[in-house]
């Protein structure tokens, strides 16, 4: 078996090969023998050796085309004709187009480990779940600067196309990675973030390093294992990598959607809490430092003692979450924390453990029958110093709250149940701000450097990577904001694809039969429109003290009459709705209180005195997602008024500056809910996205059980009907992919059948001469512009 091959032996079959190929060019045929497949992705060095000789071949002129030798050899650099595309990695190369075809080419495909496929300019990816040698830097080199048809379909080519356009247009570009959770998302986004920072070559390595760490680490505090997904992005992350206007990569940005806080507190049956809990228990326990951060050895803290009764020495003594603890440090180190904050972060983290560790119990007396107080105080205590301020006052934050009426300030003493639930909104504030606090400070160090550029002349690719959709056994609010997200980005792309696409033919007088398609607008608008849509209504019941979960799952029915809605019979609470991925039942226990969101003033007040900096920092003034008030509600209006109306679905309003406020934040005028931070955050996330080229990455899923190269017809199936893939093939068939102005053209390729001394008319008759020239196929001349 291959993987027991010694590295000799390795050679020696190498050696071997090389000679009967040198011999008999039908060797080739040995390259598909199961031992050489299997090979594939382990053996290195036989690679390397076979992709050496094959190339020398290819150089000495005797090309054989197999589909190894198109894994690891540059096609010639060549026009894109028909005689040198290789059919097989556009599905609009079918010359059938149906279902049947279009799977059984994926299939295939995947069966010879090419999970990547495009669509047009749409690059569709196959989660292998196994790790393949497709991605080092000699694939870096093979995708670089190239025409796309040159090399087989790769998440490379998709940076390479965008990192093209941007230095060739002065265009920001947008690619857009989509897919249900654990289709693969977060590590094509790595790999694009991999491939710039190689395109975009900086002198400066430094920073080239700097971004590498960027997603690792914001992934430590923002991902967790789920059903789903063991490393499942509990939050929305758009990464902006910022260039000059030459292409050499000068620094990036991270803006962070909705992060999941209520996991801090509470994990679903089978899941986890944030990763960086386990990394700092297994880390700070190796170091011997648990006890300096109050973290006990015997027994997990609530908030990561999950029911499934997680043991101790499961997490301290586990080897990744050790090695992933040393990464971390590494990443805090080389982005250019200082050690002083990082002690600051995980003491706050240590923090949040203990004071999930504060019980309460209730003493009655003649007076008060609803008062709470802390009978163990040494969590209490653990809790206060980590945060630096002090046990006493905490424990009064936790147990009672102040109330002011007309003008008097009332002392009231909470519940046992009150109690608990400040504690965990204090937790889950902690969380929160400290997540945002490292996003804001990863873009201040990461900002460009007004001495080599000012970020104004630069340009951008931005990466967007969200949570995917996603469909629980029980669904609650987070899934519900999840979901809709998506359902925005699918709206997004579906105006891309389909919609802006037929109306600019109708624009440029070019004959093209429409393609239906799946519209989701009515949902999102169900979702989105004030004041009858479904998070208008939420947000009314939630400013009704009296009002339950019940109540407002009723408010739903009465007010959402659609074909989208429906509520089972039977079963309490629940509601479901038709997502264009499918059907989800939502149980709505607990939506009022999540969107609420409230934390009380006392304990706001608290952490304010803290001597912890950080802390003080974290709970001083209301934080921003994008650190700079001003310019986000600056970009947020902008956006709203150009926004064309096609994508501004639900006519989404930036209403106050509340908006851009963490939505626990208390203000005089009125509450900020979840749901209107929420309507906000993808407001802004259009914003950022509308500016630049989109590109699309449609990822998919090809079964459940997480299994390497496994290929499940169903799953695949459903996922390329509920994302409109037959739909696009048809559309990206009878369209174009490129269109170019006719100046633009002209300016970039007059060369090829002009003078350059002579100066062509940007007319179509100019355009038509060039294109005649080089033969191309499949090309359109429009009013303005060519269509290739
Ligand atoms: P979520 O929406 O839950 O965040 P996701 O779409 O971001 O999901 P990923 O976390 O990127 O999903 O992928 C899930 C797992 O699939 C990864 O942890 C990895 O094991 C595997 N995987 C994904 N893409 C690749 C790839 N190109 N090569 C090898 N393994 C992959
Ligand atoms: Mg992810």
């Amino acid at each position: 078996h291959p993987e027991q091959w010694s590295r000799a032996f390795s050679h020696f079959i190498a050696q071997c090969l090389i000679k009967d190929f040198e011999k008999r060019p039908s060797v080739i045929h040995l390259l598909e023998h199961p031992f050489i497949r299997q090979a594939h992705g382990k053996e290195v060095a036989l690679q390397k050796q076979l992709a050496r000789l094959i190339y020398t071949q290819q150089q000495s002129g005797s090309i054989i085309k197999t589909r190894y030798e198109r894994m690891h050899t540059r096609r010639p650099y060549v026009l894109h004709t028909k005689e040198n595309t290789c059919m097989d990695d556009d599905l609009v190369n079918l010359e059938v187009l149906d279902e049947e075809t279009i799977i059984h080419q994926l299939q295939t495909r995947f069966a010879d480990l090419q999970i990547y496929t495009y669509v047009g300019d749409i690059l569709i990816a196959l989660n292998p779940f196994q790790n393949l040698s497709i991605y080092s830097p000699q694939f870096s080199k093979l995708y670089h600067g190239v025409k796309r048809a040159s090399n087989p379909p790769h998440i490379f080519a998709t940076a390479d196309a965008a990192y093209q356009g941007m230095v060739t247009f002065s265009k920001d570009q947008c690619i857009i990675i989509s897919g249900e959770s654990g289709a693969g998302k977060t590590e094509s986004a790595h790999l694009i973030v991999q491939h710039l920072t190689f395109l975009g070559k900086a002198n400066n390595r430094a920073l080239r390093e700097k971004i590498l760490q960027v997603n690792p680490l914001v992934e430590a505090f923002g991902n967790a294992c789920t059903a789903i997904n063991d490393n499942s992005s509990r939050f929305g992350k758009y990464l902006e990598m910022m260039f000059t206007p030459t292409g050499a990569v000068m620094g990036a940005k991270i803006s962070e959607y909705l992060l999941e806080k209520s996991r801090v507190i509470k994990q679903a049956v089978g899941e986890k809490n944030f990763h960086i809990f386990y990394y700092i228990y297994a880390g700070l326990y190796h170091h011997k430092k648990l006890s300096e951060y109050s973290l006990p050895e015997n027994k997990p803290p609530r908030y990561i003692d999950n029911e499934t009764g997680s043991v101790m020495q499961d997490i301290i003594s586990k080897e990744s979450y050790r090695r992933q603890f040393a990464a971390i440090q590494h990443c805090f180190r080389i982005i250019g924390f200082s050690n002083d904050e990082v002690h600051s972060v995980y003491r706050i983290l240590a923090g949040i453990l203990n004071t999930g560790n504060i019980e309460f119990t209730a003493i009655s007396s003649k007076h008060q029958t609803d008062k709470s107080e802390v009978p163990n105080g040494e969590a209490l205590e653990n809790a206060a110093a980590l945060l630096s301020i002090g046990a006493e006052e905490l424990q009064e934050a936790l147990t009672s709250h102040c109330v002011v009426t007309r003008g008097e300030t009332i002392i009231r003493t909470n519940t046992v149940d009150k109690a608990v639930d400040v504690r965990d909104a204090m937790s889950k504030a902690l969380y929160g701000r400290l997540f945002s606090w490292i996003v804001n400070r990863i873009n201040t160090l990461l900002q460009p450097d007004k001495n080599i550029c000012n970020a104004e002349s630069g340009m951008n690719v931005g990466i967007l990577d969200i949570f995917g959709f996603e469909n629980f056994k029980r669904n609650s609010f987070e899934q519900l904001c999840i979901n809709i997200a998506n359902e925005q980005i699918q709206f997004y792309f579906n105006q891309h694809i389909f919609a802006l696409e037929q109306m600019e033919y109708q624009s440029e007088g070019i004959d093209a039969a429409l393609v239906k398609y799946e519209d989701n607008r009515p949902l999102l608008d169900t979702f989105l429109q004030k004041p009858m849509g479904l998070l208008s209504l939420l947000d009314e019941e939630s400013r009704f003290p009296q009002a339950t979960d019940q109540t407002l799952v009723d408010k739903f029915e009465d007010n959402l009459r659609c074909k989208y809605f429906w509520r089972p019979k039977c079963v309490e609470l629940c509601f479901g709705i038709q997502h264009y991925a499918g059907k989800v039942l939502y149980n709505a226990c607990g939506f009022l209180e999540k969107n609420r969101d409230t934390l009380p003033a006392d304990i706001v007040v608290l952490l304010r005195t803290s001597e912890n900096k950080l802390l003080q920092q974290l709970f001083s003034s209301p934080l921003t997602k994008t650190g700079n008030l001003a310019q986000s509600r600056a970009r947020v209006t902008a956006a709203s008024r150009s926004l064309p109306p096609q994508l501004n679905a639900g006519r989404i309003k930036v209403d106050t500056m509340e908006m851009m406020r963490h939505p626990e934040e208390t203000t005089n005028m009125k509450r900020q809910t979840v749901a209107s931070y929420f309507r906000y955050s993808l407001m802004d996330l259009l914003s950022k996205m509308v500016v630049g080229q989109p590109h699309f990455v449609r990822c998919i899923k090809p079964n459940d059980d997480r299994e390497a190269m496994k290929f499940c017809r169903e799953r695949v199936l459903m996922q390329l009907r509920y994302t409109g893939i037959l739909e696009t093939v048809n559309i990206r068939r009878q369209g174009y992919s490129h269109r170019i102005l006719f100046e633009e053209f002209l300016k970039r390729y007059y060369y090829l059948a002009f003078k350059a001394h002579q100066n062509p008319p940007a007319t179509r008759e100019s355009c038509a001469t060039i294109l005649e020239k080089v033969q191309l196929e499949k090309w359109v001349l429009g009013r303005t512009k060519v269509n290739l």
